[in-house]
């Protein structure tokens, strides 16, 4: 790749590298598709599904059609209702509550650690305690895997068992990761993923999946979405959804689930590479005591206030910054109303005026992270 070429047009995430990668394989994938024209589950459908299963060791792997959608699935399996609280972090993505929200029930905002911007436990518990205050029953907690490493699933779980909790995953950012040699999707009563083209394994539109050891659960879930069917497509036996992953999703994931465990290990190498270059003169992100990560997102920390500034000293050498997340969600319009654990949650407003996210995909050539690294290097120091 021609270096200067790329100089103020290094892209964030730069899907078209994949895409030439896999070439015609993909192309024959879809015209498959396309030309057997069972668009709405067809068979790549329950192929990938048992590709998803073997590559993560899940017993059961319901496609969908979003992570979001894989959120909902399982609250509504589990036939969450008003009146109950989901204890979930407040540093993420809007669609962990929103699901929670859809369902009518409460979502409690409890705060990360500021090393793994990972559900911290100490909050977890004060959550638990405002979620009791307010009245609220039972109660359920959603970890989320931020920025593609898993949380602290045996601290939480033993947690959640010793207080009557229910666990599911949020990683629709960390599918592929580990933790303490299990892989995700295999912890907790179920774990939701999204193939969102720009997370780690991603299709080309909108795609999700849930994973979980419990069959009855598995077809519950079936059942959800599509319509809640029972015996046939015109018996429903409970209130569903249209849920479905379509066809052609799978097709692209069965493609590129082929390159991934290949792709987890050069965000790998990407990632150490610019923690190495980077780690001396601003906070790095660092992956929990027996945990792998994806590296969804790469994210440092730049703290005293000059984050702004460092962003547009980048900007402006064409090297390409964001922010994940600017506001956490209980300061969102939409969720402020909602409780929040014990006396707030400092960490998560810490970190939303902190982070800064770097370039991080697959086929960032090394050459071209020298450049990002060298302008990182220099704009901190
Ligand atoms: C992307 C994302 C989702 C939603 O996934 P979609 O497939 O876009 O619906 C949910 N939670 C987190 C943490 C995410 O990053």
């Amino acid at each position: 790749m021609n270096v200067r070429a790329t100089v103020g047009s290094i892209p964030f995430i730069d899907l078209g590298a994949q895409r030439r990668r896999l070439g015609a394989r993909m192309d024959e994938a879809m015209l498959r598709g396309v030309a057997h024209g069972v668009f709405i589950m067809g068979p790549e459908v329950g192929t990938v599904e048992s590709k998803l299963a073997a590559f993560c060791g899940a017993a059961e792997v319901i496609s969908c059609a979003s992570g979001t959608d894989a959120l909902a699935l399982v609250l509504m399996a589990k036939g969450v209702r008003p009146g109950e609280a989901i204890l979930c972090p407040s540093f993420t993505f809007a669609a962990t509550a929103e699901a929670v929200a859809w369902l009518g029930a409460t979502a409690v905002f409890v705060d990360v650690d500021a090393d793994t911007f990972n559900m911290a436990l100490d909050s977890l518990k004060a959550g638990l305690a405002t979620a009791r205050q307010a009245g609220l029953m039972p109660v359920r907690s959603i970890p989320v895997d931020l920025f593609g490493q898993p949380a602290d699933y045996d601290a939480i779980i033993a947690f959640a068992n010793e207080n009557g909790l229910w666990v599911w995953a949020d990683a629709a950012q960390s599918f592929g990761a580990t933790y303490r040699d299990r892989s995700v999707g295999t912890m907790g009563l179920a774990t939701a993923t999204s193939f969102f083209p720009a997370k780690p394994l991603g299709c080309y539109g909108d795609g999700g999946a849930i994973f979980t050891s419990e069959a009855e659960l598995a077809a519950v879930l079936r059942s959800l979405r599509v319509h809640g069917q029972g015996a046939d497509r015109y018996d429903n036996v409970r209130i569903g959804m249209n849920g479905r992953l379509d066809t052609l999703q799978a097709a692209v994931l069965i493609e590129k689930l082929a390159i991934f465990p290949d792709e987890i290990a050069a965000r790998n190498r990407i990632a150490a590479r610019y923690a190495t270059a980077l780690g001396e003169v601003t906070i790095v992100p660092r992956v929990g005591d027996g945990s792998t990560s994806v590296w969804a997102q790469y994210t440092l920390r730049i703290p005293d206030g000059k984050r702004s500034a460092i962003a547009e000293v980048l900007n402006r050498r064409g090297i390409p910054t964001a922010i994940y997340y600017p506001k956490p969600l209980h300061q969102q319009t939409a969720y402020r109303h909602y409780p929040v654990a014990g006396n707030g949650l400092p960490v998560s407003d810490t970190l939303a005026g902190e982070v800064l996210s770097l370039a991080m995909h697959h086929y960032l050539e090394p050459d071209v992270q020298d450049l990002l690294v060298e302008a990182a290097h220099d704009a901190l120091r």
